[in-house]
């Protein structure tokens, strides 16, 4: 058995953009709460997000996919040490070129901020019927809620507007119905319309 708090250490250290302790706590609350079986996330870094969501429950089964090769090699490490080999199924691979033909009960969007629709698109056919899709970094670490005109860097005004398009794409989608919490970095919670 290994330690969470080391994971986080590497983390920071290394600068890897694991998810905030707020929104892994709503997270783990949420997957507890509505017994979350089967989870897809995209964007794995080194498994943190990951081994947390498996240590909810011992019958949940996490799908991750991760294209950094460095990040995937130390997911695989770290989820062997935490023994959840079983439990954690890692891809390496470009999300968008992924095609799966399961369905899950969770989708957890977590990787390129400016991708997210992209994701959203490729894998909502994999969504069960009274499944969710949750997606991390709606604020991008406050940016979002800045003035345009503020934001110096062409960079990271261009993924703040990417992700404006994608609230609006959210909160207008005709099938899904979103609520967008203001914990941790930005979480936003999708689920089928009625
Ligand atoms: N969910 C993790 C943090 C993920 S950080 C946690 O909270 O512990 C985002 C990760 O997404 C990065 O490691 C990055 O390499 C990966 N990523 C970005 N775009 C991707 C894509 N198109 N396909 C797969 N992985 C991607
Ligand atoms: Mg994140």
């Amino acid at each position: 058995m290994s330690d969470i708090k080391e994971l986080k250490e590497y983390a920071i250290n290394n600068n890897i953009p694991i998810m905030q302790d707020e929104g892994i706590d709503f997270l783990t609350t949420f997957i507890v709460k509505k017994q979350i079986k089967n989870v897809l996330e995209i964007g794995t870094a080194i498994g943190y997000s990951a081994i947390m969501m498996a240590r909810c429950s011992n019958d949940i089964h996490i799908t991750t996919i991760e294209r950094d090769e460095a990040r995937y090699m130390e997911a695989l490490k770290n989820i062997k040490k935490f023994e959840l080999e079983d439990r954690i199924t890692l891809i390496f691979n470009d999300a968008l070129n992924v095609k799966l033909e399961e369905e899950f009960d969770l989708i957890f969007i977590d990787a390129a901020k400016g991708k997210n629709q992209n994701f959203f698109e490729r894998f909502e056919g994999n969504l069960s019927m009274n499944g969710y899709i949750i997606t991390d970094n709606m604020n991008f670490h406050g940016y979002v809620k800045m003035k345009e005109e503020d934001i110096t860097s062409k960079n990271i005004l261009g993924i703040v507007r990417k992700i404006k398009d994608y609230t609006y794409f959210l909160e207008n989608h005709m099938l899904y119905k979103t609520t967008i919490y203001d914990v941790g970095d930005g979480v936003a919670v999708t689920e089928r319309r009625g």
